[in-house]
């Protein structure tokens, strides 16, 4: 019998599986637990009754097929989200030698931002990096700890990964453009909350439209779920070109997430592979 979870437990789980699911991570396998691992109270909680966690049919089963198994039924259980907005219109191009102050401009509209909830832990906002000219443009999720010490994208254990990949396509960094949905770190490195994203989302959106890069590589959930304004699971969103304000957006792994799961770096780099073959680069010859 399934073990009680109190509602901290039950809600952390729900989590879990909510950010499985975002990554394209949808089945799941139980094995048994070896009862010496439990301690007294779960050992009690395991005889209880009913499970507190009644995972919606299919997902409570032995595995769970995201095409059997609609969004929908999951719903049932987590209370919808907010919606997101529509992505906005695009701007007018900006000419190469405006960009930077183009940027600039955008920057300073965002000024010592209190717009959403997520100022209140901020220590650097973290705006944007690289090339404003860059025909290569990746956009992550939110600023992590090192990010909102530094005030600089990607500049973690993550951001290492980043750099690796960016050199492995034949770039260097500071030719790419690198931005976040929010600007400001989430507490705990949470996803940020939709009223979060929907806020600062459309100061991405200027920053995009102002560099216009011929290729965006989406990383991870969050970032295809603003770019694209719809929640899909990552599995049916990677390992192709999708049309995207007249530029070509590939979505692939996050790599914070990469970093958790080295397994998934084959099918990450499998999706900059078809971001270089778009910008006619060929990687760097070995040795
Ligand atoms: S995350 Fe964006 S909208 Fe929210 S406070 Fe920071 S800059 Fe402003």
């Amino acid at each position: 019998m399934a073990p009680a979870f109190d509602p901290a437990t039950r809600e952390a789980l729900l989590a879990r599986v909510r950010f499985y699911r975002d990554l394209g991570l949808t089945e799941f396998y139980r094995r048994p637990v070896d009862p010496a691992l439990l301690g007294a109270e779960s050992l009690q909680n395991l005889s209880a009754p009913e499970p507190a966690l009644s995972l919606p049919k299919g997902l409570a089963s032995e595995t769970w097929d995201s095409t059997t198994q609609p969004a929908l039924q999951e719903d049932k259980l987590i209370p919808p989200r907010k919606p997101l907005l529509a992505p906005p219109e695009i701007a007018d191009a900006v000419p190469s030698a405006d960009r930077a102050s183009a940027l600039q401009l955008i920057r300073e509209d965002i000024g010592d931002c209190t717009r959403c909830a997520l100022h209140k832990g901020r220590n650097k906002l973290v705006f944007g990096d690289g090339s404003p000219n860059a025909r290569l443009m990746f956009v992550g999720e939110g600023p992590g700890a090192d990010e909102d010490a530094q005030g600089i994208p990607f500049v973690g254990k993550a951001g290492q990964l980043l750099n690796n990949m960016i050199a492995a396509m034949g770039l260097k960094r500071e030719e790419v453009y690198i931005a976040n949905v929010v600007k400001c770190r989430p507490p705990g490195n949470r996803t940020p909350e939709p009223e979060e994203g929907n806020t600062c989302s459309p100061f991405l959106f200027r920053q995009i439209d102002v560099v216009r890069p011929q290729v965006i590589v989406a990383l991870g959930a969050t970032a295809a779920t603003y770019l694209l304004g719809q929640r899909q699971p990552l599995a049916g969103l990677r390992g192709r070109v999708h049309a995207f304000r007249g530029m070509q957006l590939i979505i692939t792994y996050h790599p914070a997430y990469l970093l958790r799961d080295p397994r998934q770096k084959k099918e990450a780099w499998a999706d900059l592979q078809i971001a270089m073959r778009e910008l006619g680069l060929k990687a760097p010859a070995k040795g």
